[in-house]
């Protein structure tokens, strides 16, 4: 019997498949690793990239503590300086710092100055304005208004400004008897801006006359009472330019006008404004006497930037 033995052959299709496919397999495992391989750099490079933003921003965070840190302390240092000058008699070439405060500079500067007050009407407005616009000012405070109002006292003076003297009452005919009077009035005050400050202390050093050291039915008195003061370390000061906001003027552009006008060529300016209840429309027409000054090139100041 004749067996005939087919040689089996190997389907050469299923050699190609077998091929294909492992190919195929070969390729995906190939693709899954590099897709694997650059996912996983890619969060590496991502993780790398966080701790770097961390970092930087720890940085940045110790950085501004930093700065926050040097600020508070100049701050303290200031107030200490401030502290101190109030706790000393003023030099001579202090009081005469003060006196010749209308003499014209190198380069034009203000001098804002609020008197009568402070009140709650009105004062912590002008304060949050001041503090927006970085201006410091100086405040003549009545003593039964400090009494009043201790914490407005304790404000203006952490917000830099200078608080001064302008008397306890306000009334002419009390104030000014005689030299003492005008003395006791301003001791009167003193003592009432230490009691808000809770510093026993603080000397202003500086008074201004209710209605101004001169003219007046009261002006022979005042003459010799500004003398008196100067004798016990107490400099007077007065104004070169007002906005007649305790003389019945009442729209912002008249308020505004005076100021200009009472400026005119003034090199060096002290501008009389008051901050009593009843002068909001003082308050709502600073803004512009800001702004006024600003585009004129004056720089704003307060006493103690020359004492
Ligand atoms: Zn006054």
């Amino acid at each position: 019997m004749l067996y005939n033995y087919e040689l089996i052959k190997v389907e050469p299709k299923l050699n190609k498949k077998k091929v294909f496919f492992t190919i195929l397999i070969v390729l995906i495992i190939l693709a899954l690793s590099i897709y694997g391989a650059l996912e996983f750099a890619k969060q590496q490079h991502q993780k790398q990239l966080a701790i770097e933003q961390e970092k930087q921003a720890q940085i940045e965070e110790q950085q501004r503590q930093e700065e926050e840190r040097l600020k508070e302390e100049a701050k303290q240092a200031e107030k200490e300086a401030r502290i101190a000058m109030h706790t000393n008699p003023f030099t001579e070439e202090q009081m005469q710092a003060i006196e010749n405060i209308y003499q014209a500079q190198e380069t034009k500067r203000v001098f804002l100055t609020f008197d009568d007050g402070p009140t709650q009407a009105v004062t912590p407005y002008i304060l949050d304005l001041l503090k927006q616009e970085k201006i410091k000012a100086t405040f003549f405070v009545l003593g039964n208004r400090a009494k009043a109002n201790p914490e407005l006292i304790q404000r203006e003076f952490e917000e830099g400004h200078y608080i001064a003297n302008h008397g306890y009452s306000h009334k002419y005919s009390q104030i000014y008897q005689n030299n003492q009077t005008v003395l006791d009035e301003y001791n009167y005050t003193e003592q009432c801006i230490q009691e808000a400050l809770q510093n026993p202390n603080y000397h202003s050093k500086v008074f201004r006359f209710p209605g101004g050291s001169q003219g007046g039915y009261y002006h022979s008195i005042k003459k010799v009472a500004k003398d008196f003061l100067r004798q016990n370390g107490i400099v007077s000061l007065d104004w070169n330019s007002l906005s007649k906001d305790a003389e019945g003027v009442n729209t912002k552009e008249a308020l505004l006008q005076n100021v200009i006008d009472t400026i005119g060529q003034k090199q060096s300016v002290v501008i009389l404004m008051h901050d009593a209840a009843d002068k909001i429309l003082t308050y709502e027409t600073l803004p512009d006497v800001i702004q006024y000054l600003r585009n004129n090139g004056y720089e704003f100041k307060n006493l103690y930037d020359i004492l």
